[in-house]
């Protein structure tokens, strides 16, 4: 879920009466927002996606994604829909602690959402000695 533009500049807004039903799905988990991001790559093809609303776990289900994916220039519908969608299986870094899930729905286009933002550079690492002075 982002409120904050991460790469497609597509964005995606919800009705009051749109917002209060998927506040009341079953098992959801999130407080959903008013309006958001398309979380897939900038310049994409295909349809703009979003994560909308989680739903928790149950006895007879896992937690799942509820998305809302739109072609371009529809973000209000008709074409719009709010759907379930599987997750991406990619992992970064995969086995270890660090390991991160992609967060994208399963078959997305373009790159995985690991794989978004400036590369980590010498300048983004805090020096031993800074870091003792903080945590020491
Ligand atoms: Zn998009
Ligand atoms: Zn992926």
């Amino acid at each position: 879920m982002s409120v904050y533009q991460v790469s497609c500049p597509a964005r995606v807004h919800y009705l009051d009466s749109e917002i209060d039903e998927l506040q009341d799905v079953p098992d959801g988990g999130f407080q959903v927002a008013r309006s958001l991001w398309c979380l897939l790559e900038a310049g994409h093809t295909g349809l703009h996606h979003t994560f909308t609303q989680g739903l928790r776990a149950t006895d007879e289900l896992p937690a799942r994604n509820l998305w809302t994916r739109w072609p371009d220039g529809d973000e209000y519908g008709p074409r719009r829909e709010t759907l379930i969608l599987p997750p991406c299986t990619e992992k970064f870094l995969a086995g270890t602690i660090e390991e991160e899930s992609c967060g994208l729905p399963d078959g997305h286009v373009g790159r995985h959402g690991f794989e978004f933002g400036p590369p980590l550079t010498e300048a983004d690492v805090l020096p031993e000695w800074l870091f003792r002075m903080f945590f020491d």
